[in-house]
């Protein structure tokens, strides 16, 4: 294989890529579940010799689709969306051709430099104030340890770093039990620990109590401990809760606390003003974090991070051995100082093909569509005899049940094994229900409507 031979072959890609999505809808969305029915398909160790790529790829047209779960299926309907838009995956192919390792503005002045601008553009989108600028990571996971690390070291002024953590007094993070796991995945790899990870009461509403943030740091002060930081939500995963992210804040900042909100879902919707009311205050924020990877359309992986002030970020996670330094050249950003690994993909050429190529109308009227179509649907599921709506939908998520937990799994379980769609499940208030988001790209009212009559027949 060689560059002559991968013209030939991208461009077989490309059509095998155009006649996959062409033909997605006939597919069943979720993969049938056999383990090991894959890796069964593959030899058990390495070729010694080369082989034609007429096999391997017939080898992977033949084994890897009916492995696949479609994630780019019109009628995905579980956790959120991962959406690759036509012009993203474009894009990545460009950005796969250069294989430029973006880690210091020398390595590809170009991949650092559309980054910046790009971090900028998405600022504007979100209608966030000019002070705010940031950086692209791999996944939220990334974004929040790094905020979280941050934390510690300005907690411990910037002692955990050079002397480690024993010893030191016990640092203490807040966060309502709405938010991610990868808050608490954070605090364990921080080696804050899970215990010290408050989680603050929600209100009927699913909110953070700012009353009971306020009482919590209080309690911890007078305890000894040393509070290092909040966690706001801004559309939690389970069933899409936000914080009063402005109150919170302003509780935070009375104890001089960082605030990191995490808005990796619902973060895309703000580039519709009237959503904006839902994280009202976001501008108070040290470090806000959304994927354009989930609802936008800029395919995995794409994570924003935006940094009021990046100085305490890049003071946590920057390291300049010699090998680099960046000759003479103090004006320029260094990215890899802002985020955990040192290695960085050309990502922001996604997002600079997604923001062009439909524009901000284009991609608000899919996040209108997509709001509207499951408020929609979650009438109509409402009229289903036995069905309850469970949480009503916080921009395109809801959940519903049936009336015991065994009806609703065992429902969610035909729905998903007979694929026309496919749903997930949470744990709402110790009930099992049923998630529906609606934010596939390229879903139209058909496929959502679509739901109801699967449910119906499902019953
Ligand atoms: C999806 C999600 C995450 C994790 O995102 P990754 O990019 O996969 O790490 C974190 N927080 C919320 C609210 C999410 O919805």
């Amino acid at each position: 294989m060689n560059h002559d031979d991968l013209r030939h072959w991208s461009k077989r890609a490309a059509d095998w890529a155009h006649d996959y999505h062409a033909n997605l809808r006939d597919r069943p969305v979720r993969a049938p579940l056999v383990p090991g029915a894959i890796a069964r398909q593959l030899p058990v160790s390495p070729p010694e010799v080369a082989e034609p790529m007429e096999t391997i790829f017939a080898d992977f047209d033949r084994i890897v689709p009916p492995g696949l779960t479609h994630w780019q299926h019109p009628r995905f309907f579980a956790y959120f969306p991962a959406n690759a838009s036509p012009a993203s995956m474009l894009a990545e192919q460009l950005a796969n051709a250069i294989a430029a390792q973006g880690m210091l503005w020398q390595t590809s002045p170009a991949v650092t430099e559309i980054e910046q601008v790009m971090v900028d553009w998405l600022r504007q989108s979100l209608g966030l104030p000019q002070d705010f600028t940031g950086t692209i990571h791999d996944s939220a996971t990334t974004a929040t340890l790094s905020a979280i690390l941050t934390m510690r070291e300005q907690a411990l002024a910037w002692a955990g770093l050079t002397q480690g953590l024993h010893g030191q007094p016990r640092l203490r993070i807040y966060a309502s039990d709405q938010t991610h796991s990868s808050v608490d995945k954070a605090v364990r790899i921080a080696g804050i620990g899970q215990e010290n990870l408050v989680k603050i009461a929600t209100d009927a509403s699913l909110s953070m109590v700012p009353e009971a943030l306020h009482a919590a740091i209080a309690a911890d002060l007078a305890a000894g401990f040393v509070p290092a930081g909040v966690v706001l939500c801004a559309g939690g995963t389970s069933v899409g809760a936000f914080d009063r992210i402005g109150d919170c804040i302003a509780v935070a900042k009375a104890h001089d606390l960082p605030v990191h909100v995490d808005a990796a879902w619902a973060g895309s919707a703000m580039i519709c003003p009237e959503f904006r009311s839902l994280w009202a205050g976001v501008e108070g924020a040290d470090s806000i974090v959304f994927n354009p990877h989930k609802w936008l359309g800029a395919q995995f992986d794409c994570a924003v991070q935006f940094l009021r002030d990046p100085g305490p970020q890049v003071k946590t996670l920057g390291l300049r051995p010699t090998y680099l330094e960046t000759a003479g050249r103090e004006e320029v950003v260094n990215f890899n100082e802002w985020t955990v690994p040192l290695g960085r993909r050309f990502r922001a050429l996604k997002l600079w093909f997604t923001l062009r190529a439909y524009g901000l109308e284009g991609l608000r009227v899919r996040i209108r569509n997509h709001v509207t179509w499951a408020q929609d649907l979650a009438v109509a599921l409402s009229k289903l005899k036995g069905v309850e709506i469970v949480t009503q939908p916080a921009l395109s998520l809801f959940t519903f049940a049936l009336e015991d937990d065994a009806k609703t799994e065992a429902l969610l379980t035909r729905i998903n094994d007979e694929g026309r769609i496919y749903l997930t499940q949470t744990r709402h208030q110790g009930r099992f229900v049923i998630r529906v988001q609606v934010g596939q790209f390229d879903c139209t009212a058909q496929d959502v409507a679509m739901v109801e009559t699967v449910v119906r027949e499902g019953l």
